[in-house]
């Protein structure tokens, strides 16, 4: 049995080509959605995220705002850049870039961002409207991977699933999306005993603990949908050896590039699964993919009629 991807890619087209329909009509009605990204410093990885996440505002018609506060700024400069966004009217999204250095509290800066303009979904209020069910901004990733189930059909309701990791961005809100959409959740962390045999019942895994190739295929259950969050760079020849034993393409570009990316899950689980999202190349697009939806969603919530948001059912509606 050879299992059938769940493309990221092309749930990201979908999706874009949808939000750019409505960011055309929002903008006929005079509301443009625009989000404003905050980096501070200069971190390569960070500066690189930021840039793409500004290529896909341009990509569906967004208007984005680019600031970027010396490394040097402190807590209270940083909270005064957030007040400014917050007041100002044509920003329907505020993205803090993290980490923020040492210096700067990030819990206070994300928790002074209006809720309203939370995109990354991080504040609790946010999370408190998810808890309670009701509806919000949701985090990026988890958002996207209901996507991904949701646009492949895959069945939720009542199904067994099994989240490996509890953190607050991913594992916690994911297995509460999940609880929402009336599956049976288990949600798994490093003191859990008996991983294997927990895994072992899963109709959907969502595995986001950062472990390169951890979840074995012998622990997928036949025909299982597997959601694979994490997102490991590997270097190591032996690791790369045990990991793509069964894949020599995938192995002969490791020993070319000297890294590969790899999931949470062996690669094996190709071969037991029933679906399974690539990494890269699964749930990887979907996370700015969701952060554009959030910030057509925020747009709509806050600046358009109620006439409009009625009429409108796209992914950012949910
Ligand atoms: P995190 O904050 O480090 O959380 C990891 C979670 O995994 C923790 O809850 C931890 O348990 C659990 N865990 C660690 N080892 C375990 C084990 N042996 N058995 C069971 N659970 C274990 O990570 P995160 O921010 O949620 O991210 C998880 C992964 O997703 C990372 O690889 C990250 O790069 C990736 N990610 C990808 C995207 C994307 O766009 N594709 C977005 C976000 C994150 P404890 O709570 O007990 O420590």
């Amino acid at each position: 049995m050879t299992a059938r991807i769940l493309d990221g890619k092309i749930i990201r087209d979908q999706i874009f080509a949808e939000l750019k329909d409505e960011v055309r009509l929002l903008t006929a009605a005079r509301v443009r959605p625009g989000l404003a990204a905050v980096l501070v410093g200069e971190n390569p990885a960070s500066q690189l995220y930021v840039k793409s996440k500004i290529a896909a505002c341009e990509e569906i018609g967004l208007s984005s705002a680019l600031l970027t506060p010396p490394a040097t700024a402190t807590t209270l400069e940083m909270l005064g850049v957030i007040e400014d966004l917050n007041r100002d009217n044509d920003v329907d999204g505020i993205l803090v870039q993290l980490p923020l250095p040492p210096q700067v509290d990030t819990k206070r800066i994300l928790e002074a961002v209006d809720p309203a303009k939370d995109v990354d979904g991080f504040h609790p209020v946010n999370l408190g409207r998810l808890v309670s069910g009701r509806p919000g901004l949701v985090a990026c990733t988890p958002a996207g991977c209901m996507e991904i189930l949701r646009r492949n059909n895959i069945p939720i309701e009542g199904a067994n699933a099994v989240v490996l990791g509890r953190s607050d961005i991913v594992g916690k809100p994911m297995a509460l999306l999940l609880m929402h959409a009336n599956a049976t959740v288990t949600i798994c962390h490093s003191k859990t005993r008996d991983l294997p045999d927990v895994v072992r019942r899963a109709d959907i895994i969502v595995a986001a603990m950062g472990k390169a190739g951890y979840v074995e295929a012998s622990w997928v259950k036949s025909g299982a949908t597997v959601i694979d969050v994490g997102t490991n760079r590997v270097t190591d020849l032996m690791e790369a050896e045990r990991l793509f034993q069964n894949f020599p393409d995938r192995l002969a570009k490791f020993r070319a590039k000297g890294s590969a990316l790899v999931g949470d899950v062996h690669p094996d689980a190709i071969h037991t699964a029933g679906a399974l999202t690539p990494v890269p190349g699964g749930v990887g697009p979907m996370t700015i993919t969701m952060l554009m939806s959030n910030t057509v969603k925020a747009a709509r919530l806050r600046r358009a009629s109620p006439k409009f948001s009625a009429t409108q059912s796209t992914a950012g509606a949910r």
